[in-house]
């Protein structure tokens, strides 16, 4: 199962339970994703590549923002795992920035 087919599967699943397990046009009992036609989950995966990408573009932008405020200042972490460096309990925020900078 690749990812996408994970992320649409997710998508139909999260129909399903919204809608009892039904069409919402015309009330029919859905099969399971399984069960479902291969077009309609090929319609389903591309809802979900729709989705992760809006969620890319938003990520991008976030960490975009986040390496305006990074330093290459290495953390110091002190006997309690407090940042003397930055000032913050470990991992201290500005390790958390480059995690999120570097997509980890
Ligand atoms: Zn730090």
């Amino acid at each position: 199962m690749t990812n996408l087919d994970l992320l649409g599967r997710v998508a139909y699943e999260a129909y399903l339970q919204m809608t009892g397990g039904r069409s919402l046009i015309l009330g029919d009992k859905l099969p399971n994703w399984e069960d479902q036609r291969p077009d309609i989950r090929e319609a389903w995966r591309a809802v979900a590549d729709a989705v992760v990408m809006m969620a890319n573009i938003r990520y991008e932008r976030l960490q975009n923002v986040a390496s305006e405020f990074v330093d290459n200042d290495a953390c110091r972490y002190d006997h309690n795992d407090y940042c003397q460096t930055h000032y913050g309990q470990k991992p201290c925020h500005m390790a958390r920035l480059r995690k999120l900078i570097e997509n980890e």
